[in-house]
């Protein structure tokens, strides 16, 4: 059985078909990569997944139970976190009381204080962030903000990760150590992550599988060679051969 599977998804926006009969499946513990022009439907996907959108039609399943039409936050308990393509931290909070915001009220199991803040504590070592713990996230640079929001992520201990363009506006040495974070959040902690990105050298590199939406429709899926040599790709997203 699929980790998570989606069965003819479909979402509409008044007359535009945002996603259209998607069927998709995201295997445990893969780096499941997901590309598309802008406008092809990710972001709309991940708001499905993650119950920002109800779909139009269609299922998503994870663990074969059927999660579409729930909130986001029963959605986040039962273990899907994500992040988001513009970073939403509490601006004004502590990098720590960001993170302990999402250990107390991301899962079912009840915390104290205490045991919440060493969480986040734990946490903010895993990405590297301890030594900003008390800075408002707010004074953060954009990697780290992009470190924060994945840290928030892990907080709601998810089993699967859905992360919206962890990569965007990174310098090339941000985004390398971003990447180890991503193959480290897998390989460490066991947690199968789902990503959209347009760094697509990174993403080749760091996905086992990947599938490419075009106009909310899947085109073509497989392992990122055999995606970046895919004519029907080719055309209609990479603009040029060899891209792996
Ligand atoms: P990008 O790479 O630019 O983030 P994307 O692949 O994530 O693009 P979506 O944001 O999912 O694309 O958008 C898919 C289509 O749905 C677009 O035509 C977009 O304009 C439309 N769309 C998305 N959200 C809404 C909304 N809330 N209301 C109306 N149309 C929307």
């Amino acid at each position: 059985m699929p980790f998570l599977q989606g069965e003819k998804v479909s979402k509409y926006f008044g007359g535009i078909a945002a996603l259209s009969e998607l069927d998709f499946e995201v295997r445990e513990g893969e780096i499941l990569g997901l590309i598309g022009a802008n406008g092809a439907g990710k972001t709309t996907l991940f708001n499905i997944i993650s119950g920002v959108y109800n779909s139009s039609a269609g299922t998503v399943k994870l663990a074969g139970q059927t999660i579409n039409g729930l909130k986001p936050y029963q959605i986040c308990r039962k273990g899907i976190g994500r992040t988001f393509q513009i970073v939403k931290t509490f601006r004004n909070l502590t990098v720590l009381k960001n993170v302990m915001v999402g250990s107390l009220f991301g899962t079912e199991r009840a915390k104290s204080l205490l045991s919440a803040e060493q969480e986040a504590g734990d946490i903010l070592n895993f990405v590297g962030l301890a030594d900003r713990d008390n800075v408002p996230a707010q004074a953060l640079t954009l990697a780290d903000r992009k470190r924060l929001e994945l840290a928030r992520a892990l907080s709601t201990e998810p089993r699967l990760l859905l992360l919206d363009e962890v990569l965007a506006g990174l310098n090339p040495s941000e985004t390398l150590k971003a990447m180890k974070l991503v193959e480290r959040i897998r390989q460490e902690k066991g947690i199968t992550v789902f990503m959209i990105e347009h760094v697509m050298k990174a993403l080749m590199g760091l996905s086992d599988r990947v599938i490419v939406l075009h106009h909310g429709k899947k085109i073509a899926q497989g392992t990122p060679r055999e995606v970046a040599n895919d004519p029907r790709v080719i055309e209609a997203y990479l603009g040029s051969p060899g891209v792996a």
